[in-house]
């Protein structure tokens, strides 16, 4: 036998799950509640736009009003409002959105993208609310006002109401222990929080709360860039400006907005906790993005705004999201490509830069294949090789005159960033391709300027260029070049493997770079030092061990002749 049907749901049942279990946190009423009365603002303008409303639509605005004596919180709209049928179809039945049939009615004429779209916004005010009241005017020629009130049970009341201008007032009864929402101090941060970039004037005791203007819905040729570092300093007070940022705007084959900035990486910045800020439809969703952006992007700052992005499913699931994934690929991409842009377009800039961009942009290489494709071929290290135009570079950018009046000083290169202009930098490949005679596929590389400088001088005088590794990722990048390079061989300055390098003196000993002197006059020095002579021969035999690399007879002595004058002086 063969049955069909429909499932039928208990409302008394599921209202309380709905209810309660909806949203963890009961603080998003509000930006629920005010997302609606924008979309009720957006929707009367496109109504208005296609010529099916005749009427003035005002100064678009919300106001909350707190009554304390009466224990509410009220949101005021002047937008769309309901008819009895509306209210009907869309609040009385959850679940029920009127979003989509208006975004495809309307679609040509909106501007401004409309917020909902579960149908169940509305239900999240019974978290805080044990009674619930709507009076609503729709724009509607000849509508009747209506009022609706509900108590948080499966029955509700539709009558008229005596409300004379458009729009709708929710008005919220709270249940005694959601008193909080009645301290304007509380609304006023969460309308900061959630309703900052909602496109809408939101008013609290006749003051507006919000920012309206949403950088990122911009388009690029808009802003400054003055633009784009004051949307900087709002997001992130205090803070250093950026190195550069990157605008992304598409609409196909996924709609994503945003403005991504790349800070400065400053060694107390925890590149693990994401801090770019993730909006839908410029409502704030939460303040950090690891499951959507891929990993070595982490550093960066800013927002990004889809409303591609699943919000309803868990954390787990969005990281096996394909749009997710792909939405990531993209932004990885535009980032990559904004990196290309500057590398070909404004060298300098890029190499002032290069000290925090070159972090970012090996650990990047290292753990992402596209983004190494894409990227791979700017990777630049600071190098020993000649700059090609000396003269250039030595005359200061900026020159001042000393007090005194007589000499000038360079104020250009005190900062950190002109002194990276001051190298030269190469890539591996122009490197490799440069040195290709003579180095025989080796790259020499130091990983301390101050303690390997004598050996990096060693390699300069034998015509070898070397490369500066020595930013606290290169160990690791070092160990990825490796395994990429394999026919290249990665030698460091100061080690053991090209003793052929090192300066011999007349007696064919080793000349330690450091400290110019041979072992045996180490060693004869050590002895005059604990003898207190000036002078102290050591037999040749002595000052040789047999293995090359092992102790020297007279080393393995001085412990006990030490021992021996000890003794005789007491
Ligand atoms: P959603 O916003 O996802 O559509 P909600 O539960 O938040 O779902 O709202 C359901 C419907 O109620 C909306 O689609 C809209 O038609 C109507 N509605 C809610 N608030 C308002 C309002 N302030 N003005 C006009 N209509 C509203
Ligand atoms: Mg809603």
């Amino acid at each position: 036998m063969i049955e069909q049907g429909t499932i039928s749901i208990h409302t008394e049942n599921i209202f309380p799950i709905i209810k309660k279990s909806l949203y963890s946190d009961h603080q998003i009423f509000l930006r629920e509640l005010i997302s609606n009365a924008v979309d009720a603002i957006q929707k009367l303008k496109m109504v208005s736009r296609a010529g099916e409303y005749s009427g003035d639509i005002g100064e678009p605005e919300i106001q909350i009003s707190i009554d304390k004596n009466q224990k509410t919180l009220s949101i005021t709209d002047n937008g769309i409002g309901m008819t009895a049928d509306e209210v009907k179809k869309y609040i009385n039945q959850v679940a029920f959105s009127s979003a989509e049939e208006f975004i495809h009615k309307y679609k040509n004429v909106s501007e401004q993208p409309i917020i909902g779209n579960f149908g169940l916004g509305f239900y999240s005010s019974f978290m805080v609310a044990k009674q619930v009241e709507i009076d609503t005017l729709s724009y509607k020629e000849g509508a009747q006002a209506v009022h609706w009130t509900c108590d948080g049970s499966p029955e509700f009341t539709l009558a008229e109401s005596s409300r004379t201008t458009r729009g709708t007032t929710i008005t919220l009864h709270l249940m005694e222990e959601e008193l909080e929402y009645l301290e304007s101090a509380r609304i006023k941060n969460l309308v900061n929080t959630y309703c900052d970039f909602m496109p809408v004037p939101i008013k609290l005791d006749g003051e507006v709360l919000n920012r309206q203007k949403a950088p990122w819905r911009e388009s690029p040729n808009n802003l400054s860039q003055e633009d784009y570092l004051e949307f900087y300093r709002y997001l992130y007070p205090f803070q250093e400006e950026p190195l550069l940022w990157v605008h992304l705007n598409t609409d196909y084959p996924f709609i994503i907005n945003g403005i991504l900035y790349f800070p400065r990486l400053r060694p107390d910045v925890d590149v693990t906790k994401g801090q770019i800020k993730l909006f839908c439809n410029q409502v704030f969703v939460s303040d950090h993005c690891e499951e959507i952006i891929p990993q070595f992007l982490l550093p960066m700052r800013g927002v990004i705004d889809s409303s591609d992005i699943p919000l309803n499913v868990s954390r787990s699931a969005l990281q096996t999201d394909r749009t997710v994934r792909k939405i990531g690929d993209y932004i990885a991409k535009k980032v990559g490509d904004r990196l290309k842009e500057l590398y070909r377009d404004n060298r300098e800039q890029y190499i002032s830069a290069w000290k925090d961009l070159g972090t970012f942009m090996k650990f990047g290489v290292m753990n992402d294949e596209k983004f190494k494709k894409q990227i791979e071929e700017f990777i630049i290290f600071r190098t020993t090789a000649k700059q090609p135009e000396q003269t250039a570079s030595e005359t200061p950018a900026v020159q001042v005159q000393s007090e005194q009046g007589d000499a000038w000083q360079d104020v250009t290169s005190t900062t950190g960033e002109q002194e990276n202009l001051k190298y030269q930098y190469t890539t591996l490949k122009e490197y490799l391709e440069r040195n290709k005679e003579r180095h025989q596929n080796r790259v020499f590389y130091c990983t301390d300027e101050s303690a390997q400088a004598a050996y990096v001088e060693l390699h300069k005088k034998q015509g070898l260029e070397v490369l500066f590794m020595d930013s606290f990722i290169d160990t690791h990048f070092i160990n990825f070049l490796e395994r990429e390079y394999t026919d290249v061989k990665f030698t460091r300055v100061d080690s053991d493997l090209d003793q052929t390098l090192l300066d011999k003196d007349k007696a064919g000993e080793i000349v330690d770079p450091k400290t110019n002197k041979t072992r045996s006059e180490v060693i004869k020095e050590l002895f005059e030092k604990a003898l207190n002579k000036p002078k102290v021969n050591i037999r040749t035999e002595a000052l040789k061990s047999d293995d090359p690399q092992g102790t020297p007879p007279a080393m393995v002595l001085l412990p006990e002749i030490l021992r021996r004058l000890r003794e005789m002086n007491a």
